[in-house]
């Protein structure tokens, strides 16, 4: 990079996507800030659930916005066994993000203030589904939820699984509502990780690569005054070509609707339907991303 950049300058609610080519390193910058305070105010969650929602949504985003195909979705979703978090539920879709968590309140009550990772999920799974909208692709990877953090279990997963060298950073501000993330792959540029040719690994690159980008503070991350070109090039500016792949600005949405709702119940049989309802008559059915409650008139559906 020549000189600091000073214009289209984007702090929040973004995912920059860049490569440093001369080192065949690949990367995703995320920050969240309204998107993250629309969806946790959804939910009325206690600190230590909204802090792992909002490192999941920065890590949803993060993989996200490594998609090429702008119709695909990514899909976190982490299950456990007796865990006191029972499920964690976080995806995108064309900049467009949601999430929820479902745990046990009195469980979470017996943990210490900043739980371990081991200590909200027990024995866990978190599973990333990449579907790709073009070509009709799925695919799914599986991460046990091992090591201190939502970051490094899934660097784990990406160095182990798919023997791609990644360094993943989240970070959550201290109000809990601005969060932040770094994502660097050894890649060339132009290889998917899916479909990529071994590559052939360039160690020494990659270590600088590595070194660098361990030099990004918490607090940078989730600044939410820094421009991500700006901590960009903090942290790469002596290197030879720093290429922005993307700009992507990241939104809240949910594919909840009324009308969605109701053609959903319209596919059950009418003697199913009417014991899905109250003695009002009515189905209610609710979105989990939302805390929204759709109540369907069973009469509405008649036909
Ligand atoms: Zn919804």
């Amino acid at each position: 990079m020549a000189s600091e950049p000073d214009r289209n300058e984007s702090a929040l609610d973004v995912a920059l996507g860049f490569a440093l080519t001369q080192r065949d390193a690949r990367g995703r910058l995320v920050r969240l800030g309204p998107v993250l305070d629309e969806i946790l105010s959804a939910h009325d969650y206690p600190v230590p659930i909204a802090r792992l929602l909002a490192e999941a949504l920065v890590l949803t985003a993060l993989l996200g916005a490594t998609l090429k195909d702008a119709g695909g979705q990514l899909t976190l979703q982490a299950q456990t066994e007796a865990g006191v978090v029972d499920l964690l539920v976080a995806d995108y879709k064309g900049g467009e993000l949601r999430g929820y968590v479902r745990f046990d309140l009195d469980r979470l009550a017996e943990q210490p203030a900043a739980p371990s990772l081991f200590s909200l999920f027990g024995k866990g799974y978190l599973a990333i589904t990449f579907d790709q909208a073009a070509s009709n692709e799925r695919y799914q990877g599986i991460v046990p939820l091992e090591g201190a953090s939502l970051a490094e279990a899934v660097e784990n997963y990406f160095v182990q699984s798919e023997q791609i060298p990644s360094l993943v950073r989240l970070a959550v501000g201290e109000g809990g509502r601005i969060a932040g993330g770094l994502l660097l792959q050894h890649l060339p540029e132009g290889e998917e990780g899916r479909e990529r040719l071994h590559a052939r690994e360039n160690r020494p690159e990659w270590e600088h690569v590595l070194a660098l980008g361990r030099t990004v503070a918490p607090a940078e991350l989730a600044d939410p005054a820094l421009p991500l070109e700006t901590l960009l090039w903090r942290l790469f500016h002596e290197e030879e070509e720093v290429r922005l792949l993307s700009n992507i600005p990241l939104g809240k949405g949910c594919r909840c609707n009324a009308e969605h709702v109701r053609g959903v119940i319209a596919r059950f049989a009418p003697e199913e339907r009417a014991e899905m309802a109250d003695e009002d008559g009515f189905i209610s059915v609710d979105c989990e991303f939302c805390s929204r409650i759709f109540p369907i008139r069973l009469d509405d559906l008649a036909g």
